[in-house]
């Protein structure tokens, strides 16, 4: 059995919708979606010693099947520059997870490498009742929650329309280029775009997929977040 079907096939059997980061990371993995490396930590040595094996700076994350929106939980720590650092933000992570939901079940702490500030791009998909798998495309931040400035395709799409979901978003010139921001790798995120619409297609059962933010670089692109939900 592939490992997209045996994860899924394990998150049915233990009554999930949600994917964990790790989980979803795996699937995109699979999927050649490229994403930051990541280890799942069970204790702060643990977590020190990935740190060190990952190289700094790091990212912890909690990761917990009822911490969905891992920030919104204080559940996020980002460039982590010394193991002090890390011992830190492992027990606060923790602490603050106890006080969003004491109830939470907690798998561990996720250490990933930190990923360096880019334009940060978002790829979804979601099912749509009418028109079934839908991919979107838009940038990070104020762009996609304010602006709306949003392209939407049916799936499966081309590598013309994934071209053209990139194209159209209004905020398409930040990609190209402008002042500090050097232009991105468009070509890597048609590739996202596509692997995500191939991944979508090949798992009907997928209601919901969120690469949110993807970092577009000069060469390449990064996953930074992963959030996949099932029907
Ligand atoms: P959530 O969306 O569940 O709150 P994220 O994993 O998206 O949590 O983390 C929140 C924010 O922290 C991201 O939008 C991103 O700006 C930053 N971040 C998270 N992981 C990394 C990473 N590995 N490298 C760089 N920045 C990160
Ligand atoms: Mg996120």
């Amino acid at each position: 059995m592939n490992k997209t079907l045996e994860i899924i096939s394990r998150v049915r059997r233990e009554g999930r919708k949600a994917l964990l980061e790790t989980e979803a990371k795996a699937v995109c993995m699979e999927y050649q979606i490229p994403v930051t490396t990541f280890k799942l930590a069970k204790s702060e040595e643990e977590a020190v010693g990935l740190a060190e094996e990952i190289g700094f700076p790091v990212v912890l994350k909690i990761v917990s099947p009822d911490i969905i929106h891992k920030s919104d939980a204080g559940g996020v720590k980002v460039n982590l520059k010394n193991v002090e650092e890390v011992r830190s933000a492992y027990g606060k992570i923790l602490e603050n997870a106890e006080k969003y939901n004491a109830a939470a079940r907690i798998v561990g702490v996720l250490v990933q490498e930190m990923a360096p500030q880019s334009t940060e791009v978002i790829v979804g998909a979601v099912k749509d009742p009418q028109f079934g798998q839908t991919l979107m495309f838009g940038l990070g931040g104020i762009f996609v929650e304010l602006l709306k400035d949003v392209t939407f395709r049916v799936a499966p799409i081309t590598r013309e329309d994934a071209e053209e979901m990139i194209r159209k978003v209004k905020a398409y010139p930040l990609l190209r280029g402008y002042r500090n921001t050097p232009a991105a790798d468009v070509n890597a995120i048609v590739d996202v775009l596509l692997n995500t619409s191939r991944l979508v297609m090949d798992y009907p059962e997928i209601k919901e997929l969120d690469l949110n933010p993807v970092m577009a670089y000069e060469k390449g692109a990064k996953t930074v977040d992963a959030r996949i939900i099932l029907e």
